[in-house]
């Protein structure tokens, strides 16, 4: 295809048939005109908005085994934690006196937070901290229980679906893990009204392009506010270990995929994509990223949620962070944000 027909094809992402995304997912040669075209519509909607929001990893605990990831059940050779409650609002609190309003709370599966604790976590969080939006990021529950996190006043809710293909998710979660079930849990989560983020992990082992044209198929349906995207980087006490680390270049072009074709969205710069290329933050901005998530966790636990091996274990403060953040966020061309800066229209 020539370029005059690359960008009027760009011009029209609700048109895309399968093959113009294998031939935007696939092909380098168009990755400038999709990035230049995904940064324009991020600025339509969202202007030079980069919005921050306070990462807390509560529990390295998990009871899944997922094939990929350094916190899995059978991995042995990680020494687990979880912070306190008190500890948690601590983060929060420290993440509230530099003027970060939203708070992630993050962990594997855990069942010691169970919906007693979670909801009164919520609820303190949201009660201490005026004005403040609550995300939380803690894995497949039951209808009920996300019910009960939502009453209890959670906003958002993270849970990437990884693969929306049956036959390849199995290949990366042992049989007792089904994408249906993911897929349901987010629907779940949509109709209860949280602003809800799926995702996925590009360059995963066996993954096809055909995988990913139904990812983005799967959220045509899903209709989510958040799309979190990373490369697949490899942990070495996982049966992937061997695996080569997902390519930033293919991040890049679903990243601007996803913001051409769900506009309003929000999207993070992820740690992953920034810890696959020296350049990945800004280069993910500039495909339409609009997030940054900063790690509010402890000094002594971040280097313990290990979900592979390369992930930064940012040594600095917090307050030294930002400060890198906003330099870089700003000669990249855009602006750091400290707003709840919910989904555009909520
Ligand atoms: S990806 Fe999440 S659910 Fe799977 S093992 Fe890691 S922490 Fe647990």
């Amino acid at each position: 295809m020539d370029k005059k027909a690359v960008n009027e094809l760009l011009l029209n992402p609700d048109d895309f048939s399968d093959a113009d995304l294998r031939m935007l997912i696939e092909r380098r040669e168009y990755e400038e005109m999709l990035m230049t075209q995904a940064d324009k519509i991020r600025r339509e909607y969202y202007g030079k908005d980069v919005y921050i929001r306070g990462l807390i990893e509560i529990s390295n605990h998990c009871e899944n085994d997922c094939f990929y990831c350094g916190l899995r059940h059978s991995n042995k050779n990680i020494e687990r934690y979880r912070l306190t409650d008190d500890a948690i609002v601590d983060c929060c609190s420290k993440g509230y006196g530099l003027g970060i309003r939203t708070f992630v709370l993050q962990s594997g599966e855990d069942e010691a937070f169970d919906d007693l604790r979670v909801c009164s976590l919520i609820k303190k969080i949201k009660t201490l901290f005026s004005g403040c939006a609550v995300t939380l990021s803690l894995g497949e529950k039951s209808y009920e229980t996300y019910k009960k996190f939502r009453a209890a006043g959670a906003d958002r809710y993270l849970l990437r679906h990884e693969t929306s293909d049956q036959a390849h998710f199995l290949k990366l979660h042992p049989k007792n893990q089904s994408a249906e079930k993911r897929k349901q849990c987010l629907f779940d989560l949509k109709s209860m009204g949280f602003q809800t983020g799926a995702g996925l992990m590009t360059g995963s082992p066996h993954q096809t392009t055909d995988h990913l044209i139904k990812d983005f198929r799967f959220m045509q349906d899903l209709k989510p506010d958040m799309i979190g995207i990373g490369p697949f980087l490899p942990h070495k006490d996982t049966p992937f270990a061997k695996f080569a680390g997902g390519d930033i270049f293919l991040v890049l072009r679903t990243v601007a995929l996803s913001r051409l074709m769900f506009p309003k969205t929000l999207i993070p710069a992820t740690t992953a994509a920034g810890a696959s290329h020296p350049m990945g933050l800004e280069l993910a901005l500039r495909a339409g990223a609009n997030v940054i998530m900063p790690n509010l966790s402890p000094h002594a636990t971040r280097k313990l949620y290990a979900l592979y091996d390369t992930r930064p274990n940012a040594a600095e403060e917090t307050t030294e962070y930002l400060d890198k953040i906003r330099q870089r966020v700003s000669a990249a061309g855009y602006s750091v944000n400290m707003d709840v800066g919910h989904v555009c229209g909520a």
